[in-house]
């Protein structure tokens, strides 16, 4: 076997030791009631660690699979997508190759949204969802989602809030039901160090009440096949159960920690990392943006990346 190279990447991130051991237990049938107690044992602590009551989606997919069933599911015609960074432009490609009408607001690259930026694209543009990206990890900026959720709830309750959480779930704290994101969705290999192949959504009622006047959800990721399924605990395919064995321990061990605890663990991390990156180099990102999950340097010492890498 190959060395053990520690990763230093945004992702896949390291792995536990005891949470990649979960992936060789023997396989269970996916409609074994183990496979029920499995995913009942893992959705409430989710649910606490985004602090919400929604529907829980353990998805079998990367993040992107996730950011394409939140567009199939929850943009009837139109939506915005905020582009800050790569990830952001792919939510609005993804929005553009289903055949809706996206339109596109894009902001320098290492900038972040705030509220007034999103009030001026919706009160020109009359849409029925937003895409944002929570954490832009192309560029390290982080936007600034309570005031964005703040102007939603107060001025657009009827436009679905479709949020990529891809890589600060698990290491930022995030209160879904108080913020209202309809769809709050993550890849397992980011802030939530899992091995990649498993998908985490939080899905609002208000995600499923628009859900049902969306034509053409396709099967896969329709959000009524996972409704219909969640009820009993399962999935409506045969999920990747070596990752909910591994998800499980890994919920075990975030909420052993203590959520307040985690997320002071990863602002403590990213101020070090940022006062070493201002002392040597400079910050990319906007001040005031800045991630707290990875951090974005400028290369001012032309240092050759391939060789670092
Ligand atoms: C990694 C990443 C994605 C893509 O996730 P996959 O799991 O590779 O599909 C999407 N958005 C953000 C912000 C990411 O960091």
């Amino acid at each position: 076997m190959a060395a053990h190279r520690k990763l230093f990447i945004p992702g896949p991130t390291e792995v536990a030791p005891e949470v990649l051991a979960e992936l060789s237990r023997p396989m269970i049938g996916h409609r074994f009631p183990e496979c029920s107690e499995l995913i009942a044992s893992i959705v409430p602590k989710v649910q606490k660690m985004l602090y919400t009551e929604n529907m829980i989606s353990l998805a079998t997919c990367s993040g992107t699979g996730l950011m394409e069933a939140a567009v199939r599911n929850c943009v009837r015609d139109s939506c915005v997508c905020f582009i800050n960074g790569a990830f952001s432009k792919r939510f609005y490609q993804i929005a553009k190759s289903n055949g809706k009408q996206a339109i596109p607001v894009e902001i320098p690259w290492g900038h972040g949204f705030n509220a007034d930026l999103v009030d001026e694209a919706l009160s020109q543009n009359k849409v029925d969802a937003v895409t944002l990206v929570h954490n832009e990890t192309s560029t390290a900026a982080m936007i600034d989602i309570d005031s964005i959720a703040g102007l939603m709830k107060e001025k657009y309750p009827d436009i679905s809030l479709l949020v990529d959480m891809v890589s600060s779930m698990g290491g930022v704290k995030l209160e879904i039901d108080k913020l209202g994101v309809d769809v709050a969705l993550a890849s397992g290999q980011k802030a939530l160090a899992l091995p990649p192949g498993v998908a985490v959504a939080a899905i609002s009622p208000k995600a499923m009440e628009k859900a049902g006047t969306v034509e053409n959800r396709g099967f896969y990721f329709d959000f009524f096949n996972v409704q219909k399924s969640y009820a009993k605990n399962q999935t409506h395919i045969t999920p990747t159960i070596p990752h909910l064995y591994a998800m499980k321990k890994q919920m075990e061990i975030i909420i052993e920690e203590g959520l307040e605890n985690r997320w002071r663990r990863h602002l403590e991390m990213a101020e070090r990392v940022r006062a070493w990156a201002e002392e040597h180099f400079r910050i990319f990102t906007q001040e005031g943006y800045r991630s707290n999950t990875l951090t974005c340097v400028e290369n001012t010492r032309n240092v050759n990346i391939s060789d670092l890498n």
